[in-house]
């Protein structure tokens, strides 16, 4: 597999997310919206492989979101060689996450399955974009919650536990 010449855009704004404010960057990160679609996909991916401490995470977790709504196949390898080389940055919350949740989106997508099968095996809190309750019940722990996907109708349930400082999500 040959090396893809840099697209100009990720050559912009790698020189310019090294030197703004958080702020700033996001500002720049938003211009990534008047691309094409498939050059939105290619620049994140370009970003995401060029990441260094330097670029800081709100860089890297926006480049995976558009990677999770718009990436397909050929995007796959990449951004898995990718996930290893990726810096980690303090944080409550590693932000690397969103990388993972984009590689399952890519392949829910690739293998052409809803978008409700790769959030429930994320096991994460549910997306009001992807899901709408059903019902709940308050149980023990938290409560036990009743999910049906926007898109297909498939019923889940999910258990929230508050017994931690931050809810956490059990699927069923
Ligand atoms: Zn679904």
């Amino acid at each position: 597999m040959s090396p893809r010449p840099p697209h100009p855009k990720t050559l912009f704004l790698l020189r310019a997310l090294r030197e703004k404010t958080i702020d700033e960057r996001l500002a720049l990160l938003k211009t990534l919206d008047e691309l094409s679609v498939p050059e939105r996909v290619e620049v994140a991916l370009q970003l995401l492989e060029a990441m260094n401490e330097t670029h800081g995470h709100a860089t890297g977790s926006h480049a995976a979101h558009v990677l999770s709504e718009h990436g397909g196949g050929l995007e796959l390898d990449r951004l898995r060689a990718t996930r290893p080389r990726l810096p980690a940055f303090e944080g409550l919350r590693d932000w690397r996450w969103n990388v993972d949740q984009a590689i399952a989106a890519i392949e829910n997508r690739a293998a052409g399955r809803c978008e409700c099968h790769a959030a429930q095996a994320l096991g994460q809190g549910p997306d009001d974009k992807v899901f709408r309750e059903v019902s709940s019940s308050v149980a023990d722990f938290g409560a036990t919650i009743t999910l049906a996907c926007r898109a297909c109708a498939r019923e889940c349930l999910v258990e929230r536990d508050d017994s931690y400082h931050y809810p956490t999500f059990r699927w069923r």
